[in-house]
C-alpha cells in the first residue's frame, strides 16, 4: 500500500531532540554503533562531545535541582549495557520479554512513569553495544507468557517489548538503535516468529519507512488529549499523522491510550481523538489498541511533585485506590467507580470508532 499524502494542515513533528551534552564512556567506544551516534550528534549540531577515558558520567549536578533536571535532560550518555540486561525480564501485559534500548527519554511529561523506575538525575543512556542486546533476543524465542504461549496471541510470535524505559523514537535522531533494531528484527533467521514492539509519543517515522520490518515490529502511538501534560513530545495530531503513514506502508501499528485521565470534558476529548485515529488508519490495517489509566506511586510522585512543581496533574492518594504489588509495592489507581466509568465508554468509543481494532488489554 501507499502511504498517503499529508494533507497540508496536518501537525508536523517538532524539531529532532538534539542533546546539548554527549559523553561516551571508555568501554562504549569499543562498539561501532558509538561511532554512529557521535556522527547522528555532530549533525544534529552538538559541539559539546566528549569520549571519556572512564566508565563513569561526571559532571551532571547543578547547583540547583531545576539545573540538574535540565542539564540531564539535555545529556545523552553512550554507555554499554549492565551485564544484567542479558537476563531479559517477563513485561506482562505488553509483551513476553523487555529489551532495553536506552534508559531515559528528553521530553518532560508530568506524569512520566520513569520517575519512579530511574533513579538520579534524569539522563539519556543508550547502549552502544546493540549488537550484543540483539544477538541475545534467540534464546528466548518460543518462551514467555503474553504471547509466545497464548492460544489467542501466539500468531505474534515472541514479543520484545523495547520501550519499558525510554521513548525509542524520540531519542532515534540522535541513536539510530530503533532503525538498526528494526532492521535487525526483520531479517535475522530467529529460531520462531517473533515481534519487536515499540510506543512512542513522537512521530517523525520518514527515516524508518524504507526499514525491512518484514511485518516484525509493532510500533505503537501512545495518545493522549492533554498536551499540557506532554511537554517536549510531538503534537498529538501529527502522531496520529505517523501511525497512518505507517498503517498505509503496511506495518503493524498500536495505539496506546496512555496515560488515560478522566479532565473535565474526558468524554468528548476520548471520543474525538479516537475520531481522529479512524480518519488516519485504512480500515483493513493490523491495528491494536492498549489502554493504560494514569497511575503513581509514592516514589514517582515525590519525584515528579520535584520536577514540575506546578503541574496541575491530580496526583492526590486520598483520591485514589491502593493496589498492591507482589512484593508489597503500592500504586494509586483511580477507583472503582471511575475506573469502570472510563473503562465502558471508552470502550464503547473504540467499538464504535474503530471496529477492526484488537483492544489488548485494558490497565
Ligand atoms: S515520552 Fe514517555 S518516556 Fe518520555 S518523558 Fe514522556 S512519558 Fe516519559
Amino acid at each position: 500500500m501507499a502511504a498517503p499524502a499529508r494533507p497540508a494542515a496536518t501537525p508536523r513533528p517538532h524539531k529532532p531532540w538534539a542533546p546539548k551534552h554527549v559523553r561516551v564512556t571508555r568501554a562504549a567506544q569499543e562498539h561501532a554503533h558509538a561511532d554512529e551516534i557521535v556522527r547522528r550528534c555532530e549533525a544534529l549540531g552538538c559541539d559539546d562531545i566528549e569520549l571519556l577515558k572512564v566508565d563513569r558520567i561526571t559532571g551532571v549536578k547543578g547547583e540547583t535541582e531545576r539545573e540538574t533536571y535540565a542539564r540531564a535532560k539535555a545529556t545523552l550518555a553512550v554507555v554499554v549495557s549492565p551485564d544484567s540486561a542479558r537476563k531479559l525480564d517477563p513485561i506482562p501485559p505488553s509483551a513476553d520479554w523487555r529489551v532495553d534500548l536506552a534508559r531515559g527519554c528528553p521530553a518532560h511529561c508530568q506524569y512520566c512513569y520513569l520517575a519512579g523506575s530511574l533513579s538520579g538525575p534524569p539522563i539519556t543512556r543508550v547502549y552502544a553495544d546493540l549488537d550484543r542486546i540483539l544477538a541475545n533476543l534467540d534464546a528466548y524465542v518460543g518462551q514467555g507468557h503474553v504471547t509466545s504461549t497464548s492460544q489467542a496471541r501466539a500468531h505474534e510470535g515472541t514479543t520484545f517489548e523495547a520501550s519499558c524505559y525510554t521513548d525509542p523514537l524520540g531519542i532515534e535522531p540522535a541513536t539510530g538503535s530503533l532503525a538498526a533494531a528494526i532492521a535487525y528484527v526483520g531479517t535475522h533467521s530467529f529460531p520462531g516468529p517473533v515481534q519487536l514492539r515499540a510506543t512512542t509519543k513522537f512521530a517523525d517515522v520518514d527515516p524508518l519507512l524504507d526499514l525491512p520490518h518484514h511485518g516484525r515490529t509493532r510500533l505503537r502511538f501512545s495518545l493522549s488529549p492533554w498536551p499540557r501534560y506532554e511537554g517536549g513530545t510531538d503534537p498529538v495530531g501529527a502522531r496520529v499523522a505517523a501511525l497512518g503513514t505507517l498503517a498505509s506502508a503496511g506495518w503493524p501499528v498500536g495505539v496506546t491510550l496512555a496515560p488515560i485521565i478522566p479532565d473535565g470534558g474526558w468524554e468528548v476529548a476520548y471520543a474525538s481523538l479516537l475520531e481522529d485515529v479512524a480518519a488516519a488508519v485504512p480500515a483493513d490495517a493490523d491495528l491494536t489498541i492498549e489502554c493504560i489509566t494514569h497511575r503513581f506511586t509514592p516514589g514517582s510522585r515525590e519525584t515528579l511533585e520535584t520536577w514540575y512543581p506546578a503541574s496541575k496533574l491530580e496526583m492526590d492518594p486520598e483520591q485514589r485506590k491502593e493496589k498492591r504489588g507482589k512484593f508489597g509495592s503500592v500504586k494509586h489507581v483511580y477507583p472503582n467507580d471511575v475506573m469502570d466509568h472510563l473503562r465502558s465508554t471508552i470502550t464503547d468509543q473504540i467499538e464504535e470508532q474503530l471496529p477492526q481494532a484488537r483492544v489488548l488489554y485494558w490497565t
